[in-house]
């Protein structure tokens, strides 16, 4: 019997253990230890932000950019429905009503010509997100930003090495996100990150993470007291996590290279599907691909259903993704009723490939076969 092709399988570069062990043999094994140092370093650099801080996970990160907004009871946040609960989530805990937005026809990022017409007096944020790693378009969205001056909080969860008119993703709006969760290109297990463009937010932004206090400033010398200076809660990964990251930033380049073949190879394997009217990924021209997922978008429910019992059946475990959040039964009753086809079609159609470092040709052959047989090519 074949061996089945699991969705995801996480990777490890083989440091990872012997870093969580020097991390605990420090003794230093909270917050901001070495390790947590070398992967803020590292990704300073990489993203050229004025500041990253490392959190727990990229919900923390999006927590943490909620606070920083200051959001009052009813004040808007705007966001594509297709997206993570946590997306949604870390501004509903402050209180604010979000207004969800409807995908592109050609990839499940926010619609940005219907971005306007969503604004209220009450709008505080809008939330982009780069859905599998390829930007969304960011120039109609900071422009309505600027008109009606709010604040772009980039859910750059999967948007790691990928970029936007040459511009990494995460960067471009006051604060972007980032996930290590295992299902990510790099992980730490759970684990986030939060980019700070805006300088005045910079300084607020570290000492919310560490429950309204000046500790970091403290440490630096920069001030004789460490005290609560405003509010915060705490949102710093232990060392041992910052451990596990910084044994796969290390080998950040070769990830990326690996994954972007992979996907690539699915490109050019599936390309003629599009022809039956199967969607494929779309790369707008302002965007890069990191590798993150690899996606087709089925005729109807009826025929991704029956195409992941087809794969089952040749052990291949596709996996599809989000329901859209304004149908949520949490949600459902909030919604303002709009229609939102396109993130309904997507909820119903899209299904992700198996997408891993260690996918080999062969088995991806097995796949990409898998997916002709079924329909009829
Ligand atoms: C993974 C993901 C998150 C959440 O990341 P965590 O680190 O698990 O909190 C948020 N938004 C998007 C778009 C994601 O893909």
């Amino acid at each position: 019997m074949k061996q089945t092709i699991p969705f995801n399988k996480p990777y490890l570069t083989g440091q990872e253990v012997q870093y969580i062990e020097q991390a605990i043999r420090s003794g230093k094994i909270s917050g901001d230890g070495r390790f947590t140092k070398l992967c803020k370093a590292f990704l300073e650099q990489r993203l050229a932000a004025q500041k990253v801080l490392l959190t727990t996970s990229c919900t923390d990160a999006l927590e943490l950019s909620a606070l920083l907004l200051d959001l009052q009871p009813d004040d808007e946040v705007i966001m594509p429905a297709f997206t993570y609960v946590g997306t949604a989530n870390a501004f509903v805990l402050r209180g604010a009503k979000i207004v969800f937005a409807d995908s592109t026809a050609q990839n499940p990022n926010l619609d940005v010509t219907g971005l306007e017409r969503l604004v209220t007096p009450r709008t505080r944020a809008i939330v982009p997100v780069h859905y599998a790693g390829i930007a969304c378009d960011m120039d109609p969205v900071l422009k309505v930003a600027h008109r009606y001056q709010l604040t772009v909080v980039e859910d750059a969860a999967q948007g790691i090495e990928s970029f936007y008119k040459g511009q990494p993703l995460g960067t471009i709006g006051a604060v972007g996100a980032f996930s290590f969760h295992e299902t990510k290109n790099v992980t730490a297990g759970e684990g986030g990150l939060l980019a700070v463009n805006d300088l005045q937010k910079a300084a607020r932004a570290e000492i919310m993470r560490e429950n309204g206090t000046n500790r970091s400033s403290f440490f630096r010398g920069e001030v004789d007291k460490y005290t609560w200076v405003d509010v915060g809660s705490s949102f710093l990964p232990s060392d041992m996590i910052a451990a596990y990251l910084w044994a796969q930033l290390e080998q950040l380049d070769a990830i990326q290279h690996r994954r972007i073949a992979i996907w690539q190879r699915y490109f050019d394997g599936l390309e003629g599907l599009s022809a039956l009217g199967v969607g494929l990924p779309v790369v707008p021209e302002y965007a890069t691909n990191n590798g993150h997922i690899f996606y087709v978008v089925c005729r109807s429910l009826a025929e991704r259903s029956a195409l992941i019992e087809h794969m089952r059946s040749l052990h291949i475990s596709l996996a599809f993704h989000y329901l859209a959040l304004h149908k949520s039964p949490y949600f459902a009753n909030k919604h303002d009723g709009r229609a939102l086809p396109w993130a309904d079609r997507y909820t119903d159609c899209l299904v992700r490939l198996p997408l891993y470092y260690e996918l080999g040709v062969e088995d991806q052959q097995r796949v990409v076969e898998g997916l002709l047989s079924f329909y009829g090519c």
